[in-house]
C-alpha cells in the first residue's frame, strides 16, 4: 500500500535510518539491516469451476540475526511484495523490541479472503505451505495468522507441513488449541493492545476507568482489545469492520456483541459508516485493521489524544509528525501489538518442550514481558528526547545491529 509517496517499506526503513544514526551505527552495518535477505515469490493455482484462477504469493525473510524468522501471513487483496517486506521487516523490529529469539518475515497471497469459500481457502494455504516448505520449519521461519487468516488456516498449514517433513507442530504458531495451540494466544495481541492503551493513560495521569475507546477493526485484534478495553472498565463508544460502524456514547456492551461475525447483524446500536469513525472525539483510538488508513490527508481531522497501533503502520510518517505535532500521543505498533508474536513465541516454546501452561500462566508471562518493554521504550524516549515510535526503533535496531556483527555475518 503507497504511504503518502512512499511506499511502506520506504516508511520502515526511514526509521530503521533514523535510529541507526543517533545510535552511529556504520552505514552498511544499516544497509544490510534496511534489505531482505530472502524473497520468494509463488503462483498458486486456484481451481475456479472448470478453470483456474493464478494468484500471486509471497514469503519475505528479513532477518535472522537473532533467531528463525517469524510473522503472520496475509490474505488480502493488496498484498504486493513491497507490503510483504515492510511487514517482515517490522517483524524484526518487534520481536527484538520485545527481546523473543526470532527474526523477521511475512507471507502474503494477494486475494480477497471474504470472498473465498473454506475449501478454496485451505486449497491456497496448503499450496502456499507446498511451494515454500524448503525455507519453514520450526528452526528457520515459523508464519502465523494474520488479516484475513485464522487459527483454522494454520491447522492446515501444520497439517500440510506434517505431510511434507513428519511431525513438527512448532512450524506454525497461532493453531487452534484442540490442536498444538496455546490456551491465550487467539487473544494476546488484543489483550497486549488493551493493556498498553491502559498503562499509556496512567502514564499520562488519565484515568483509566471511563476512558473513552475507538476501535476500527472488529477481526481478531480490534475484537479482543475492545473487548479488554471493556473488562479494564474503559469506555468503547465506536467499533468498526468492513460492514460498517457502530456507535453509543454510553459505552458498547462489547461482550454482549463479542461473537457476532460481523458487525452487520448488531442490532440496537446507532449506525455509522466506517470512514467516520476515525473521527469520533475519544481518548483512545485503536487503529486494529488496515495499514496506511491514517494519512497527511485525513489526520487533521483525527480527535484523539492517544493512538495505540493495533494494526501494522495505520499512521504514515508524515500523519504521525503532524499529529504528534498536535499534542496526540502515538503508540507504535511495534510495541502495542507485539502481544501476538509474544503469544506465538510462548506457544512455539511449549510445542518444542511438548509441555502446556495454564492460560493464567501465559497472560502473567505476557502482561509482564510487555511493561517491561513498555518501560524500556519508555526510558529511551526519555533519554534520547524522541518520541516513542523512535525510541522503539533505537532498542530494537540496537539489538539487531548488534547481533549482526556478533555473527559475524560480514564474513
Ligand atoms: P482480521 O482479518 O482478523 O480482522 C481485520 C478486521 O478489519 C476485520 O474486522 C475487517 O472487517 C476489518 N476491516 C477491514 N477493512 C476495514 C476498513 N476499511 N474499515 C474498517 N474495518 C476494516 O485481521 P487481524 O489479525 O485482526 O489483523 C488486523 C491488523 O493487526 C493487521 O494490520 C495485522 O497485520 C495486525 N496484527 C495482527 C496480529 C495477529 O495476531 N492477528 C498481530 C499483530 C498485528
Amino acid at each position: 500500500m503507497a504511504h503518502s509517496g512512499k511506499s511502506a517499506f520506504e516508511e520502515v526503513n526511514e526509521k530503521v535510518s533514523q535510529a541507526g544514526e543517533i545510535l552511529g551505527i556504520k552505514p552498511g552495518v544499516i544497509s544490510a539491516l534496511k534489505s531482505c535477505e530472502r524473497e520468494v515469490t509463488i503462483s498458486i493455482p486456484l481451481r475456479r469451476g472448470s478453470d483456474v484462477e493464478v494468484l500471486t504469493g509471497y514469503r519475505v525473510q528479513h532477518s535472522n540475526a537473532r533467531g528463525p524468522r517469524k510473522g503472520g501471513i496475509r490474505f488480502h487483496q493488496n498484498v504486493d511484495l513491497d507490503e510483504v517486506r515492510a511487514l517482515a521487516s517490522l517483524m524484526t523490529w518487534k520481536t527484538a523490541l520485545i527481546d523473543v529469539p526470532f527474526g523477521g518475515a511475512k507471507g502474503g497471497v494477494a486475494v480477497d479472503a471474504s470472498k473465498l469459500s473454506s475449501i478454496e481457502k485451505e486449497e491456497i494455504v496448503r499450496r502456499w505451505t507446498r511451494s515454500l516448505v524448503h525455507v519453514l520449519g520450526h528452526h528457520r521461519d515459523i508464519p502465523a495468522p494474520d488479516m484475513g487468516t485464522d487459527a483454522k488456516t494454520m491447522a492446515w498449514l501444520m497439517d500440510e507441513f506434517h505431510r511434507l517433513e513428519g511431525f513438527q507442530p512448532a512450524c506454525v504458531t497461532g493453531k487452534p488449541v484442540e490442536l498444538f495451540g496455546a490456551p491465550g494466544r487467539e487473544e494476546a495481541t488484543g489483550r497486549g493492545v488493551a493493556r498498553i492503551a491502559a498503562a499509556t493513560l496512567e502514564e499520562h495521569g488519565v484515568n483509566v476507568k471511563g476512558a473513552t475507546v475507538v476501535v476500527q477493526g472488529f477481526g481478531n485484534v480490534g475484537r479482543y482489545a475492545a473487548l479488554v478495553c471493556h473488562e479494564l472498565g474503559m469506555k468503547v463508544i465506536a467499533v468498526s469492520d468492513l460492514t460498517g460502524g457502530i456507535t453509543n456514547p454510553n459505552g458498547i456492551d462489547i461482550a454482549a456483541i463479542f461473537s457476532h461475525p460481523t458487525l452487520e447483524t448488531v442490532q440496537s446500536e446507532e449506525r455509522i459508516n466506517a470512514g467516520e469513525l476515525l473521527e469520533i472525539k475519544c481518548d483512545v483510538l485503536i487503529p486494529a485493521a488496515l495499514g496506511g488508513v491514517i494519512t497527511e490527508s485525513n489526520c487533521g481531522k483525527i480527535n484523539a489524544g492517544f493512538i495505540i497501533e493495533g494494526a501494522n503502520q495505520p499512521l504514515t510518517i508524515a500523519a504521525d509528525l503532524e499529529l504528534r505535532g498536535q499534542g496526540v500521543v502515538i503508540v507504535p505498533d511495534i510495541l502495542a501489538n507485539s502481544g501476538g508474536v509474544m503469544g506465538s513465541y510462548f506457544e512455539w516454546t511449549q510445542n518444542i518442550q511438548e509441555f502446556s501452561w495454564p492460560i493464567e500462566k501465559f497472560r502473567s508471562e505476557l502482561d509482564a514481558r510487555m511493561e517491561l518493554a513498555f518501560s524500556i521504550v519508555h526510558r529511551v524516549s526519555k533519554k534520547y528526547s524522541v518520541d516513542l515510535r523512535t525510541a522503539a526503533f533505537i532498542v530494537s535496531v540496537d539489538r539487531v545491529a548488534k547481533a549482526f556483527e556478533l555473527r559475524g555475518s560480514l564474513v
